[in-house]
């Protein structure tokens, strides 16, 4: 499976979980165009990573990564969702993840399928 161009979010319970799975996989990480929300793009970005930073999840982040999707411009989204929070910006959660069925996007809502993502994508590194 050839993965380029991934978006990467996190809600805040789930950032600190983000930033360790993405450090975990530094070098393949670079190779890719990454996009982020945010806070989720300045916390990778702070991993000296160049990453597309896109408005804050709650100020339409979200949605601004479910239209990159809409326009075929994504090939994975790694998000990791905090279960257990509430979320004002729920709408828009929801209708990334339905952009991602409909346009058969490869999508990891937590570490443990964004790992098998990892191996599937490079094989190397997994
Ligand atoms: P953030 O947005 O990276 O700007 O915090 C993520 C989200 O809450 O969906």
């Amino acid at each position: 499976m050839e993965l380029k161009r991934v978006a990467l979010i996190a809600h805040d319970g789930k950032k600190d979980d983000l930033v360790d799975f993405v450090k975990a996989h530094q070098g393949w990480f670079e190779t890719l165009e990454l996009v982020g929300t945010g806070t989720t793009g300045g916390r990778v970005a702070e991993l000296g990573m160049s990453v597309r930073r896109l408005a804050s999840g709650p100020l339409g982040g979200d949605a601004q990564i479910a239209a990159l999707i809409t326009e075929g411009l994504l090939d994975a989204v790694v998000f990791f969702r905090d279960p257990m929070g509430k979320h004002p910006h729920e709408p828009d959660v929801n209708m990334l993840l339905r952009q991602c069925d409909v346009h058969n996007v490869a999508l990891a809502t937590n570490r443990a399928t964004a790992e098998l993502l990892v191996q599937a994508a490079n094989p190397a590194q997994g």
